[in-house]
């Protein structure tokens, strides 16, 4: 077991992207983990790099922190999943309530195959992006279904395991706040940059926050925590 070590699921998305700047803050040994599960797009899988290797330039300690990035394949997600992240398929509501960009069960089963890595890597911090503060509703990113999760995986694997929610309580535009906190206007730049979040994957166009169709559910996220973010400072 390697004290002081972390394993960040890292999408290449802005929230994952705070969430390694803060693990690289605190932990001597971070890894990544990302998942392939047959999403829509790739185009977070190949910001990732780009985010990490950005990253290490900003700070020599986090430069000597970041260690390996895992990318681990899950099709069979994708195969089972009639959503809007998966299927070519408008972004609408579902009868459940929830919006059909809602994959069942995908925290759920990352956070258990990064605990199956972890085992193997001697790593028993798992770090997330999930948050209950202005999310979309989905039931896998509350903190009560995170924190039972943990403690089934702690028992299950016989080791004690934590699941770190940096985001949980804080909306998008305490987001941005850490960012500048833990790294600076570069960090906020590198955010906007590079890291991804549009669930059609445009980055043709670029708008004060980052690059975006600007109209899908996760740009209009991003969007509005930018400039609520942008009005507090002023
Ligand atoms: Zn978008």
């Amino acid at each position: 077991m390697n004290e002081g070590s972390a394993l960040v699921l890292f999408s290449g998305g802005q929230d994952s992207t705070v969430c390694l700047a803060w693990a690289l803050e605190r932990y001597r040994r971070v890894e990544t983990v990302g998942f392939a599960y047959g999403q829509r797009h790739e185009i977070e899988l190949l910001q990732r790099p780009v985010i990490r290797s950005a990253l290490a330039a900003m700070s020599p300690a986090w430069a000597a922190g970041l260690g390996v990035d895992h990318v681990l394949d899950l099709p069979t997600l994708g195969a089972i999943s009639e959503t809007a992240l998966t299927r070519e398929a408008q972004f609408q509501m579902s009868a459940s309530g929830l919006p059909n960009t809602f994959v069942p069960g995908r925290n759920l089963l990352f956070l258990t195959y990064a605990a199956a890595l972890g085992y193997r890597r001697g790593i028993r911090t798992l770090v997330g992006g999930m948050c209950e503060t202005d999310f979309s509703g989905y039931p896998d990113c509350r903190n009560a279904t995170l924190q039972t999760l943990a403690e089934a995986i702690s028992l299950g694997m016989d080791a004690p395991y934590a699941i770190e929610t940096p985001l949980m309580w804080i909306d998008k535009a305490g987001t941005w706040a850490m960012a500048e906190r833990l790294g600076g206007a570069p960090l906020v730049d590198l955010i906007i940059e590079h890291s991804h979040t549009c669930y059609l994957a445009d980055r043709t166009t670029r708008h004060p926050w980052g690059y975006g169709c600007g109209t899908c559910p996760a740009c209009d996220l991003r969007a509005k925590g930018w400039e609520k973010w942008q009005a507090e400072k002023s």
